[in-house]
């Protein structure tokens, strides 16, 4: 699954390939997950005036007032193309089109595309429900905080991936931030403290903007390839702290792999 610095810097080529541009076509078309199709010639004409992301949602501003949501759940990509290029992925694949003289978007198999008018966005409960975004350039992190401290029967690892907590942290991350601050995944969040909360906030804050920048995702802070990150994708491999092997177990409802150093984040 995408995590927020993906999305982020999505919203940064699409941004620059987009805004200010009129759209010259727009489709979308049926994919595996998506519940309904939207009509999206009603787009066509229109001029793009912004794209951000707000956790790992696409919005696509135009003017008219008309945002596009796209969610790219596990399978989604945003590519962009020059008019006439060849894409990397087959036509079918293609959820949403978007067509200006000088770039081609296109949404691949992403299962989550809807045309939202201002109220629909106000009443979005995909939207209203997420938690402060940790890519925003405000991060309310005592909201935060508080949202997770009330998913306190939740192990960490659980609750770090709720988006209506904290939304922008994806599997890497979850992973990641607890192993920072030493804290067990598998531990309720009732057994940390507020200060300790806010700890993994601040450092999940940090990584996820360190990495909108593009290469390869790092976290511990060195670059060769396979050495950018501390524990996840790590299993059986030497801890990079004690030496210890890390380990890994399925977590959670959608049981998502979890990785930890069972020396450095003792429960
Ligand atoms: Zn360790």
């Amino acid at each position: 699954m995408p995590e927020g610095d993906t999305i982020a810097r999505t919203a940064n080529v699409l941004r620059a390939a987009l805004v200010d541009r009129r759209i010259t076509d727009a489709r979308a078309q049926a994919q595996p997950g998506m519940r309904r199709v939207p009509d999206l010639s009603r787009l066509i004409g229109c001029t793009v005036t912004s794209v951000e992301s707000r956790g790992k949602h696409l919005l696509i501003g135009f003017d008219g007032d008309l945002t596009l949501r796209t969610h790219l759940r596990r399978t989604g990509s945003w590519h962009r193309y020059a008019p006439g290029e060849r894409w990397h992925r087959p036509a079918r694949a293609a959820s949403v089109v978007l067509e200006t003289t000088s770039a081609v978007a296109v949404a691949f198999s992403t299962p989550v595309v809807e045309l939202l008018t201002p109220g629909e966005m106000r009443r979005s409960m995909a939207l209203g429900s997420l938690g402060p975004d940790l890519l925003a350039a405000e991060f309310d992190a005592d909201e935060a905080v508080s949202r997770l401290a009330a998913l306190d029967g939740e192990e960490l690892g659980n609750a770090l991936l709720d988006q209506r907590a904290v939304a922008g942290i994806g599997n890497v991350y979850k992973s990641e931030v607890p192993f920072v601050e030493r804290l067990n995944p598998w531990s309720p969040v009732a057994d940390f403290t507020e200060e300790q909360l806010h700890g993994a906030l601040v450092t999940a804050r940090r990584l996820l903007q360190a990495n909108t920048r593009g290469g390869a995702r790092v976290t511990a802070g060195r670059r060769g390839r396979g050495q950018g990150l501390y524990v996840y994708g790590r299993a059986a491999r030497p801890c990079r702290r004690c030496g210890t092997l890390i380990r890994s177990g399925r977590q959670g409802s959608l049981a998502r792999l979890t990785f930890w150093c069972p020396r450095c984040q003792k429960r």
